[in-house]
């Protein structure tokens, strides 16, 4: 998640270091704040976002366990 979103500085480490194409840096053209957004859906919660980050702005946190999620669980 985006811990701490004033501090980005929309270097866009984290869009590239990310596996998954997960994340998207959003720099508005009126050279307005830039925003992060995460697409939890494809996160796997790597971490690759999280340790690049020079402003540390990123933090991991666990998700609630999915339908889907639980579906896996129950095949194994
Ligand atoms: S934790 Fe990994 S998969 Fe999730 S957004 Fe960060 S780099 Fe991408
Ligand atoms: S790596 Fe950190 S500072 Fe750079 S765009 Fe991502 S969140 Fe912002």
């Amino acid at each position: 998640m985006v811990a701490r979103p004033d501090d980005c500085i929309g270097c866009g480490g984290c869009a590239y270091a990310c596996p998954y194409l997960a994340i998207e840096v959003m720099q508005p053209p009126d050279g307005g704040a830039v925003s992060i957004a995460i697409d939890a859906t494809l996160c796997a919660g790597c971490g690759a976002c999280v340790r690049v980050c020079p402003q540390d702005v990123l933090e991991l946190v666990a998700r609630p366990a999915s339908h889907t999620d639980v579906c896996k669980e129950s095949e194994r």
